[in-house]
């Protein structure tokens, strides 16, 4: 879980800015000293993943955006604060033979790909949510429909009927490969190009899917969206976007989200402000005003001679962050309305008012100077 994994940046010796071409080079000089055809020390092939790991992640920017933003948690089942719509990246599917051979020019890894159907990771797929500034806020169950590939349901995902036993592999499901490089020849198992693993063919193929064992349509997906999302934030949904061919891994689905306006709270990230409209009076004499936060009304004290625009801060009672676990703050900024329509009693009152001697303020003296006689 998230507490033992070690920061990626960490496992490959790079720093948080480090470039794509840093982050490759870490790794390939890693991956070479910790690949388990060469190290045979105890915990290296641990360490190879762990690289692998962090390099799949790094190395895909939108992963890396993902992790920087929310840190293993992004890749993890239900973890922390995120439960829920949310499924881990699992890193056991997650093929690093291919990212190695890719790297190092097939000196090392299966060959899988080399034969057969290729195996590959199903497409991910975009989707926009507008979310209402208190769904953004507090959180909120949604669902969506998205078009995606998915498992045939005629032949459950198979691609067929009437099982056989693979001749290619006899059932095993794994093959065995021998590959000369300049470290010596190495024997790899990989999964079976034939059957990808399964063990058995078909002798019938599925029509409805014409053996993909996918088909595409519509689907219904229900997300939770965590508290304190943002206009332009994004969520990855992973494993939920469309089928991989051939035994590949699920696309993702990525959230994007943006936020409608709200009649009376503007959001300055996790901060939140309010406008108090007082009266000439309340302003004057000063008053207990309630103030309404998204974390519930509280009363404040409006001291008097408060001028328009005057702001007063309310720690810890703006947004409470889901995946930084912190709350913004909110503010109130004074709003004096001044009366555009009065009966006759105020007007009289007002008059009254008038004929005292309201303007010995310095701000009227500094500009009643430069008033021509
Ligand atoms: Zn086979
Ligand atoms: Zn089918």
């Amino acid at each position: 879980m998230a507490e033992s994994k070690r920061d990626y940046y960490e496992v490959l010796g790079v720093s948080k800015n480090a470039t794509d071409e840093e982050i490759k080079r870490a790794f390939r000089k890693l991956a070479k000293q910790y690949h388990p055809d060469v190290n045979k020390e105890p915990g290296a092939a641990d360490k190879f993943k762990e690289i692998g790991e962090a390099y799949a992640v790094l190395s895909d920017a939108n992963k890396r955006r993902q992790y920087d933003q929310f840190g293993h948690a992004a890749f993890e089942q239900g973890a922390g604060g995120f439960s829920g719509g949310f499924e881990g990246f699992n890193f056991d599917d997650f093929d690093l033979g291919s990212i190695f051979e890719q790297m190092m020019g097939g000196a090392f890894g299966s060959s899988t790909r080399s034969r057969g159907k290729k195996k590959s990771k199903g497409a991910d797929k975009l989707v926009n949510m507008t979310l209402t500034f208190e769904e953004a806020v507090y959180g909120a169950e949604k669902s969506f429909k998205v078009n995606i590939d998915d498992a045939c349901e005629e032949c459950g995902g198979a691609g067929g009927f009437d099982e056989k036993t693979c001749s290619n592999c006899n059932g095993r499901g794994r093959v065995l490969n021998e590959q000369r490089t300049m470290f010596g020849i190495f024997q790899s198992e990989s999964t079976c190009p034939e059957c990808q693993g399964r063990g058995v063919t078909f002798r019938k193929k599925c029509q409805k899917c014409s053996g993909r064992g996918i088909v595409n349509k519509d689907k219904t997906i229900k997300m939770r969206v965590p508290r304190g999302v943002e206009t332009g934030d994004t969520l990855r949904l992973s494993g939920k976007g469309s089928a991989g061919a051939n035994g590949g891994t699920r696309g993702d689905i990525y959230v994007e989200f943006k936020v409608k306006e709200h009649e009376i709270y503007q959001r300055d990230g996790k901060d939140v402000y309010v406008k108090i409209p007082l009266t000439i009076s309340e302003a004057v004499l000063g008053c207990k005003k309630e103030v309404p936060t998204i974390q519930g009304t509280i009363v404040t004290d409006i001291p008097a001679g408060t001028q328009n625009g005057d702001k007063f801060k309310f720690r810890g009672k703006g947004v409470d962050d889901e995946k930084t676990g912190r709350k913004g703050d909110a503010y109130g900024i004074i709003n004096v309305i001044i009366p555009s329509k009065l009966d006759h009693t105020q007007k009289k009152l007002f008059k009254e008012l008038s004929s005292t001697k309201l303007d010995k303020d310095p701000e009227f003296t500094k500009y009643n100077k430069y008033i021509d006689d």
